[in-house]
This record gives structure tokens, sequence and C-alpha cells, in this order.
């Protein structure tokens, strides 16, 4: 691709779709087939987060243990080191597989850029390669490490307290005030044994959040709680709270927090904050439905996988007999950033005020399904609306499953009149 194709591409996705300058980046390296995790320099994970085959990890750690060995490689004898590295959230095993521009010791605290891991006996690994840099940083910049009997290494220092709406994926031992909504068990497998799971919603006077238990605190709905010790995960694409038993769970009087019709509330919200915290858990943003994208309207499904057909054939299954499906997918602006509206089938014959096989009918006539885009495009195009709904958060940007929408019919005459009588009160 030439340089000026990429500009104006990068130029359209921060001018027209307004997604952030690193969403825009990502989205067009992905887009030509490139791997877009090569560009996340400059993002620091805690060791905790880390999965196994990251190409370009960034951390701040401690070394806990390090050693040195001989090992045989295809052009003889290599001298590598290996151990131990630990931050607050956990330790995992490293090898330095080239020499490093500065020796380590236990107890250094150090910054490494492009580091990349691995799965080595069931266990995440970190490796340090050719690119991996390797800086010393002051030993005060990390808490000291502190071996624990199990789980996660424990927290060091109060934790920090949080509202909801401001917990952002990769926070650690922090402390929320909040109402259970809802909770529920789930048994998962961990390392090969059963473990329950403690899943629901919580929420503040700022907004929801799902959360997850790792140990049974007998959290029951409705409970007001001061959960201390907790850390942020991303999930599905939303940012998450987590505890474990490094958790302390108070339970508050009911007047802590007002009750759960209040609580429960949807918050309106701004896009450029939801892009900024990562998505959000039922939340509300108007805007304008500036553009329908493709794949609106009538589609079709695979039968097996249900993903939408192209030219009536499934990415994976081939030529297949699909089952229709009916939704929009928008790019909804408010005017500080963008995101992609899906309605389902649902809230498409509900907008449309026609059934899905009226719309069947329709494109039958026309002998096109075109006809259902093109009026979905008529009829939303330029709407300011109000949608409700989870918003998640990947490499392509925001995506909001709408959950309840209302077209927002602007009535310029009452507005006017309403500001001139509020203008006149005030004076
Ligand atoms: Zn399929």
């Amino acid at each position: 691709m030439s340089e000026s194709e990429i500009e104006k591409e990068l130029s359209s996705y921060l001018n027209v779709y307004r997604v952030s300058l690193d969403t825009a980046k990502r989205s067009i390296v992905k887009k030509h087939g490139g791997n877009p995790a090569g560009l996340a320099v400059g993002i620091s994970k805690t060791i905790r987060e880390l999965v196994p085959g990251e190409q370009s990890v960034n951390l701040l750690v401690r070394i806990v243990a390090v050693n040195e060995k001989d090992v045989t490689v295809e052009s003889g004898t290599k001298r590598i080191l290996y151990g131990i590295l630990g931050d607050p959230s956990a330790t995992i095993p490293f090898t330095a597989w080239e020499p490093l521009n500065l020796p380590l010791a236990r107890g250094d605290v150090i910054r490494v850029q492009n580091a990349y891991t691995k799965e080595y006996r069931g266990q995440v690994q970190v490796n340090f390669g050719v690119r991996t840099v390797v800086s010393k940083e002051r030993p005060d910049a990390l808490p000291e490490y502190k071996p624990s009997a199990g789980g996660g290494m424990p927290y060091v220092g109060k934790p920090t307290a949080m509202k909801v709406v401001d917990l952002r994926e990769g926070a650690s031992n922090v402390a929320v005030t909040a109402r259970l909504l809802s909770v529920e068990t789930r048994e998962v497998e961990v390392e090969g044994a059963k473990k329950s799971v403690y899943s629901g919603i919580l929420a503040d006077e700022t907004g929801k959040t799902q959360f997850s238990a790792w140990k049974d605190f007998g959290l029951a709905e409705d409970d007001v709680l001061r959960i201390e010790g907790a850390y942020v995960k991303a999930w599905r694409g939303i940012p998450q709270i987590s505890f474990d038993d490094r958790a302390t769970v108070t339970k508050l009087k009911d007047d802590a927090l007002p009750p759960a019709s209040k609580v429960g509330e949807s918050p309106r919200m701004w896009i450029e904050d939801l892009a900024e915290r990562g998505g959000g858990v039922d939340v509300t943003v108007r805007g304008i439905l500036i553009d329908l994208r493709e794949g609106s309207g009538l589609v079709y499904r695979c039968p097996e996988c249900n993903r939408v057909l192209r030219k009536n054939a499934c990415r994976i299954h081939g030529e297949v007999k699909g089952n229709a499906d009916l939704r929009v997918k928008a790019v909804l602006d408010d005017g500080s950033g963008a995101l992609t509206a899906v309605f389902n089938r649902e809230l498409t014959e509900a907008l449309l005020d026609k059934t899905m096989e009226a719309a069947i009918a329709q494109a039958k006539e026309a002998m096109s399904a075109d006809v259902v885009r093109d009026e979905l495009s008529d009829l939303l195009v330029a709407q300011p609306i109000e949608a409700r709904g989870n918003v998640t958060s990947d490499d392509y940007g925001l995506m909001m499953i709408v959950d309840t929408a209302k077209l927002l019919r602007v009535d310029v005459q009452t507005e006017a009149r309403e500001m001139l009588e509020a203008m006149e009160g005030s004076a």
C-alpha cells in the first residue's frame, strides 16, 4: 500500500468514524492482514493479565529470582538467563535468550519492552528475545515482593477507592462500595479442579459492572457491600471487577447507597468516555445514526454456525440454505465519538413497523433484498436516537448490542419556546 492510501484511510477513520488514533491504527493494520498486537508498544500489562502467544509485551517487574545456564543450540552452546519475575498481581517464569544490555540481580526493578509470551508445561512464560529492551528502574517503582501461601501475590498498601465508572482494565487493589443487583453461581475448572464462581452485576451511583468472585463471600442480591482488594480485568470486551481470597467484603447498612431501582438505572454516557473506559454495562447513548454498515437489513445466516452468508455461502461451511434474519448495524455518532449499534430482529421489526415475513415478501416482489436495506436507510440515517445496551470494545472499536432504542423526534418549536421561557424566567 502507498503512504497516501494509508494516510487517506487513517483520516477517514479519525474524521468520519471518529475513532481514537490507537483504534484507527490497529483497525488499518488488521484490515490489511497485519497483526495489531505488534503495534501495542507503550501499553504495560500486569503479569496476571498475560496470556500465551502475545508478541509485544511491556512489563514493570521485580526480579524475584535469576540464574544462568548453558543450553545447546544449533551453533553450539549458549548461555541464557532464567528465573522468576513478579509484580503486585502475580509471579511468572522468564527466560532471556539473548545477552542483555545490563546485568540482572535479584530484587532489581526493571522495565521490559517487547518481550513475548509462550505456554510451557501448561504455564505462561515470558521470553526476552532480540527485540526486547530491558532498563532498570528505581527500587521504589514497584512494591516489595512478599511471597504468599497461594493465589496471587498479596496487595501491598491500602486499596484505592474507586467509583464503578472509573474502573479500568488492569487496576488492582481497588475498593468499591456497591449494591449487588444480581448474583449467580457457576462451576468452572481451574487447573483441573472444580471451582465455584459467583458472578453478576453490581452498581453504584455512577454505573454498573459485571463481577466475578472466586470465593464464597455469602453474596446476596440487594446487599450493599464494601469490597476491598479487588482487581479489574476485561471480560468479553468490557472491564469487570474480580475479587478472590485476598479481598475483604463487608456488608454495609442498606441506606449506604440509593435503592436498586435508582442505582440500577442506565447511566447516560458519552461515546468518547466509553472508548476511554473500554466499554460499559447497560449504558445509554444519545446521538445521530450517520450510516448503515454492510450486512444491515434482510440477511441469511448459516444453519450450522449462524454466520451471515455472502452470496448464499458461509465462510466456513460453503453453500448452504440460510435462515433469514433482520438486523441493523448502524454508525451512531454523538459528537464525541462513534460506535457501531447493532439492532436485532425484534428491534428492527419495530423500527420498520413490519414483520420479517413482510420484509421477505417485499424483497421477493422487488427481487432484491436491497429494498429492505434502503427503507431502513431512509428511516434511520440522520435520525437522532437514544439507545441503551452493553458496549464492548475491541480492535475494531466500540459496539453496542442495543437492548432498547427510541427515535428522538426533536420538536424544534417546542424546544425553542422552552428555551425562551427559561431565559425569560431567569432574567
Ligand atoms: Zn457456517
